[in-house]
């Protein structure tokens, strides 16, 4: 099986096809703390793509609530069992060597085994097909939090407070990763899924897919769904008409997907990042999503350990278990819960990118303002300063502008209820 390099693991992995990287990569950064759960994305996606028949019990969007909530039921349970197995099976022991970061690996480096190299025979990569009940109850568990430990109810009467919440959930949003090493085109026997070099998107050949969901079985976040009626597997296409600025209301430029641009909870960002031949992000330094991404790191890839190289980013929730966190996120969950916590000057400005505009933004420029507080987190000094950060497009128009401390309108006592 040849050899690839994984950034996100921090060395190189077996994959089934020669290393090929896209001129430029589709990616989203999701902040966990700021979803409330209210299924708009999903409404959305599925409003947009999976409204006919046959694809009743396809939600390529889902919110789903961890730590018990997932669609398909226990998808990652049973992957990360499997993946346990494997070790166990062959005596190795799944680390992550975080003394080794660098540009090229800055997570550390990953000692265990990746979802291809834990394969078994006649396997691309370890997977499994989930049965068709599975798939029935997408939102099950939803808003249901862990048990209180110290009471036979359940129930704590001290409430909660950080750094860890001793009853605890949160949501989890998820759409396809859009993988650097698709598991999915590397199961297909029929090689009818393909990662575009353009964008990065991955997509099925729908006249080249036989329906036999290989894909399905082998993709560990199972973001590849089969459907009856066709007989054939779909997924998440990123919305790539808008992705393309195929849509005739904003001139031609790039537009973040159906699922990012109506989020109430302003947690979705959604962009292109260029990419150097060897896999590399290259340096974009004003580029939100490289920001959040490569500089400031807090955003991280979900079980990256898998080894496909997934193109969602998450900013991890303040409130969970940091071991829960640090197997789901990988090991630079501490470090990135620490700057979203107390973030910078830089930081606080990008964060107001989020949600403003349908065009993706490709850069960023922020106008300094007056401070406005001046207070302490975690015992050290923390100021908040209230700068204007102006968004550009794909065109450099510009494309949002807003500041920290956002303007708040009043209306008039006689249009009080003139909604
Ligand atoms: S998340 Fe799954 S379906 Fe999407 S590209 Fe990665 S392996 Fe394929
Ligand atoms: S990117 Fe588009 S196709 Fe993919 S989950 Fe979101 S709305 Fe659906
Ligand atoms: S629309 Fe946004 S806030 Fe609502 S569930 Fe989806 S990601 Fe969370």
């Amino acid at each position: 099986m040849p050899e690839v390099y994984n950034w996100q693991l921090g060395r190189n992995m077996d994959y089934a096809f020669e290393e090929a990287h896209p001129e430029k990569q589709f990616v989203a950064v999701f902040n966990i703390n700021r979803c409330i759960g209210c299924q708009t994305c999903t409404g959305a996606c599925k409003a947009t793509w999976t409204f006919s028949k046959g694809q009743e019990y396809m939600w390529w969007n889902n919110v789903e609530t961890k730590p018990y909530g997932s669609y398909p039921q226990h998808w990652d349970i049973k992957i990360l069992q499997k993946l346990d197995e494997a070790h166990e099976a062959a005596n190795v022991k799944s680390s992550w060597d975080t003394s080794q970061l660098s540009e090229h690996a800055p997570y550390g480096v990953y000692n265990g085994m990746t979802i291809t190299e834990a394969a078994g025979l006649n396997e691309q990569a370890l997977g499994y097909l989930p049965e068709d009940k599975e798939w029935r109850a997408p939102n099950f568990y939803e808003d249901t939090s862990t048990a209180f430990q110290g009471d036979n109810l359940g129930l704590s009467t001290e409430g909660a407070s950080l750094p860890e919440h001793q009853t605890w959930f949160f949501y989890l949003q998820r759409i396809c990763n859009h993988c650097s090493y698709p598991a999915c085109a590397a199961a297909c026997p029929r090689k009818a899924i393909y990662k575009r070099p353009e964008d990065g998107i991955v997509l099925i050949d729908q006249a080249r897919c036989r329906g036999y969901r290989k894909c399905v079985e082998q993709c560990p976040y199972k973001k590849s769904m089969y459907r009856s009626t066709t007989r054939t597997s779909e997924k998440c296409v990123a919305c790539y008409p808008r992705v393309e600025g195929k849509d005739p209301l904003f001139e031609g430029v790039p537009m973040e997907t159906r699922c990012m641009t109506v989020c109430p909870g302003k947690i979705r960002l959604n962009g292109l990042v260029d990419i150097a031949p060897d896999g590399a992000w290259m340096e974009d330094r004003y580029n939100p999503i490289y920001y959040l991404v490569m500089v400031e790191k807090i955003a991280l890839p979900l079980y990256p350990q898998f080894g496909t190289g997934p193109h969602v980013y998450y900013i991890p929730p303040r409130w969970a278990p940091r071991p829960y966190l640090r197997q789901m996120f990988g090991p630079g969950v501490d470090e990135a819960i620490a700057r979203y916590t107390a973030p910078s000057r830089e930081l606080l400005a990008v964060q107001q990118l989020f949600r403003t505009t349908q065009r993706m933004i490709f850069r960023y420029e922020i106008e300094e303002g007056p401070l406005v507080l001046e207070t302490e987190i975690n015992g050290q000094p923390w100021q908040m300063y209230d700068d204007v950060v102006i968004g550009y497009d794909a065109k450099g128009q510009v494309a949002s502008r807003l500041s920290v401390i956002e303007p708040l309108h009043e209306r008039p006592p006689e249009r009080l209820n003139s909604i």
